[in-house]
């Protein structure tokens, strides 16, 4: 390991040549290199300049000799050679990372940093431990997260990073509203890198847990040992990024250094926010637009579908039967948090035991009639009621939706017309019945009359009618 000397003249000197290259030279590339580059020693004539990446060296080495070794006279007065020195340690390659886990409890790692007065050298790996990481939760995976509509691209997002990290969407950024999974989705990033790659470090931090290590690292001088051990992954996955707030601006400094690090390096850094990095107010503009580089993504609330299918998963999961009706019912009056939904199971769950009964519809509606729920408008779809009917009724889907003629199968076909004439009241009669193959509006009136008729004679069908249309409209 190489040990890096302190040298009492070479950081001020190189913070007057990183002053003057900063002038000269645009941001953007004053942060891509020299960020990551630490002076190591000056003995009058020669100052020697670190980086663990060999790329970035090279680089330097090439293009900004010249200008380091005009900057080094302007500032020293005297004429100076410029060299550098490859730092070891921080490669990507699976074996390389392999012999590090493998290696870890006799290890040291630096802290590298363009400033001045900062130890160089860590030998002590503890410091860096104590920094609040938090533990990915193993149960949240990507197929135990159910693809809909509104969440499947940032879906494909995430598995993508977790097929080929580094190699695609860097930085991702995922944002939507609480509850719909964000979380859910960057551990399942983790989890996934963590099964096939397990020689790649993931670390996962609430962003506010991220802010206050830094602050904290500044109150008990550990910055450089924290700075370490942040730039010291392969994944970086921040979440809630919306929790960065302005008041510690120097933290914001931080990341962003951070963020380009790893970008640099070849690593991965994942984000969520509960709103797309334009909207996030409390940041600084180059930390939005560092974001806005990679790719962004939403999740919005699951619809009515995805929701159900949320929760059927989910009951299934818990052991618990839940009839049609009755996912239906608490699907259609929770229509924004998946995380409500998995209360209102948890209650369900909770009465059936205590009651000693399976779940049904009445006790659904008791056992939820406080948890928080949004009017859901007219979201019914003739599928839906196909399929309700076709499950009250006893007849296939394919069939309803067919030509036979055989007494039930167009008994229900007739229900399904005319449920679909009371629940959708917006859709013209020709298009009711195209939905059902016929070309003819006529057939929906005629179905709509003999269930009338029927629910007028026969009480219990009325009821049954009635009971579908009670489940669908929730
Ligand atoms: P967020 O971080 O966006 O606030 P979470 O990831 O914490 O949301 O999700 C809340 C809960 O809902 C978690 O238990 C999560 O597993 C669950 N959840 C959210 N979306 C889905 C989904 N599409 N499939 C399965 N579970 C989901
Ligand atoms: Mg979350």
């Amino acid at each position: 390991m190489q040990q890096v000397e302190e040298n009492s003249t070479v950081s001020p000197i190189w913070l007057k040549i990183s002053k003057e290259l900063k002038e000269k030279i645009p941001s953007q590339f004053y942060e891509g290199f020299f960020t990551n580059i630490t002076p190591l020693t000056w003995d009058g004539k020669e100052l020697v300049l670190g980086s663990n990446d060999k790329r970035i060296i090279q680089h330097v080495e090439k293009n900004y000799t010249k200008l380091l070794e005009s900057s080094l006279q302007t500032c020293t007065g005297t004429k100076g050679k410029i060299n550098f020195q490859e730092l070891s340690r921080m490669e990507t390659t699976p074996t390389d990372n392999m012999q590090k886990n493998f290696n870890k409890t006799t290890e040291n790692f630096s802290a590298y940093s363009t400033s001045n007065n900062i130890p160089s050298t860590v030998t002590n790996e503890e410091k860096g431990k104590q920094m609040g990481t938090v533990q990915i939760n193993p149960s949240y995976t990507f197929n135990r997260f159910i693809k809909g509509p509104s969440n499947e691209h940032a879906l494909a997002a995430a598995m993508g990073v977790a097929e080929n990290p580094t190699k695609y969407h860097n930085p991702l950024y995922l944002y939507g509203g609480v509850g719909l999974g964000k979380t859910h989705l960057m551990m399942a990033i983790g989890n996934e890198i963590a099964r096939k790659y397990p020689w790649l470090k993931v670390s996962y931090f609430p962003a506010e847990i991220f802010q206050n290590t830094l602050v904290e690292a500044v109150q008990n001088k550990t910055l450089p040992y924290v700075r370490a051990r942040y730039r010291d992954v392969d994944i970086l996955l921040i979440d809630d990024i919306q929790f960065i707030s302005q008041r510690a601006e120097f933290t914001q400094e931080e990341i962003f250094h951070l963020f380009n690090y790893l970008y640099q390096n070849n690593k991965h850094i994942v984000i969520s926010g509960d709103r797309p990095p334009q909207q996030l107010s409390t940041l600084t503009d180059r930390l939005v637009s560092r974001f806005q580089s990679g790719l962004i993504v939403d999740i919005k609330p699951p619809n009515l579908e995805t929701r159900m299918a949320i929760l059927s998963t989910k009951a299934k999961e818990a052991n618990l039967q839940l009839p049609h009706d009755v996912l239906r019912f608490i699907a259609g009056r929770i229509s924004d948090q998946v995380r409500v939904l998995e209360s209102a199971l948890i209650k369900l769950e909770f009465v059936s035991k205590l009651e000693k009964r399976p779940v049904d519809l009445q006790m659904a509606k008791i056992a939820l009639r406080d948890l928080p729920s949004k009017e859901v408008s007219n979201q019914i779809s003739i599928e839906e009621i196909v399929r309700v009917v076709s499950q009250n009724f006893h007849v296939d889907e394919d069939e309803i939706k067919g030509n036979s003629r055989v007494e039930n199968v167009a008994l229900a076909r007739h229900i399904c017309m005319y449920v679909v004439k009371q629940l959708i009241p917006a859709l013209s009669l020709s298009k009711i019945a195209a939905a059902f193959g016929k070309n003819d509006h006529t057939t929906v009136i005629n179905a709509d009359k003999k269930i009338r008729e029927k629910m007028d004679q026969d009480e219990a069908f009325a009821v049954q009618i009635r009971e579908i249309m009670e489940s669908l409209r929730y």
